[in-house]
């Protein structure tokens, strides 16, 4: 049987998504990728969007002139670069010549007053060097403003030595208070994580939710489970939507946590309810 084609948001529906977004009030949306900055269009429509912050989390690799130009014209657009540590684990990770490309970045971004923020896939093997002094302070005298560590999710059984376990997030949860008391010049932010201390899982609409790159409207990138299409729906319905409210009614949210992803540790229950109220 021929089954269609998932298709892409078009740029006509993340421009409705905006202007719903901004109707209902919503401050912040943050664009991820895939590679947001390959839709030009959408980050220029982000950009007429004042009253919306936009953190843009990005590789990089196509930060251009004109992409310059666009920062320094909408300053509601916070570009956020993916960097895995210093050049070689960074390379090996993203591909070579990478590390140079952000550092240069930087420096432009830097040298035209325009802020900017960092994102770390924090794993077993980059943990140490990703929360020293030294690292940190390379990129706080480049201009960077904020560090976003992402903790490493599995996704797979085996990838799953990468995932920092207890040992390890107790370790970064000391290394971000630490940094936070002692190198306030830059704001750190780390998740999951900083989810224990604002009282649990933010997941599915109680802080925020994930629109998919095909307009499934999910309950967290790290929880990618749908039973409604923004295509669809309204943001407002889809934030209704009965997987959303099942979650939020129930404890699993608020479940205490040693710091990792509630939602990923409770998989198959989510799992077992998208099951009875219907996947898409
Ligand atoms: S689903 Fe996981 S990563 Fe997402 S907000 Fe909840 S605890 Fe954090």
């Amino acid at each position: 049987m021929d089954t269609e084609p998932v298709r892409q948001l078009t740029d006509e529906e993340w421009f409705r998504i905006f202007d719903e977004a901004d109707e209902l009030g919503i401050s912040f949306i943050l664009l991820a990728g895939g590679e947001p900055m390959l839709r030009r269009d959408i980050i220029e429509a982000a950009g007429k969007k004042p009253g919306i912050l936009f953190p843009i989390f990005t590789n990089g690799t196509f930060m251009d002139e004109r992409y310059f130009e666009l920062l320094g014209r909408c300053r509601n657009l916070l570009p956020i670069m993916s960097i895995e540590g210093e050049r070689e684990i960074t390379d090996e990770r993203r591909g070579e010549g990478i590390y140079d490309k952000l550092i240069s970045n930087m420096d432009e971004l830097h040298r035209r007053n325009l802020m900017f923020g960092a994102s770390v896939t924090v794993t077993t093997r980059n943990i140490r060097q990703v929360s020293s002094d030294a690292f940190l302070k390379k990129l706080s005298g480049r201009g960077c403003k904020a560090v976003v560590f992402v903790e490493f999710v599995p996704v797979t059984d085996d990838s799953s030595e990468l995932a920092p376990g207890d040992v390890e997030r107790s370790y970064l949860r000391d290394e971000i208070a630490r940094l936070r008391r002692d190198h306030p010049e830059m704001v750190y932010i780390s998740f999951p994580g900083d989810e224990k201390s604002s009282g649990g899982c933010v997941a599915a609409g109680r802080g925020f939710f994930h629109i998919n790159s095909h307009g499934g409207a999910e309950p967290c990138p790290f929880s990618p489970y749908s039973d409604v299409n923004i295509r669809d729906a309204s943001l407002k319905d889809a934030l209704r939507s009965p997987l959303f409210m099942a979650l939020q009614s129930g404890d699993i949210l608020l479940d205490d946590h040693d710091g990792g992803c509630v939602l990923y540790e409770k998989r198959d229950l989510v799992e077992s309810i998208i099951n009875s109220v219907g996947k898409i």
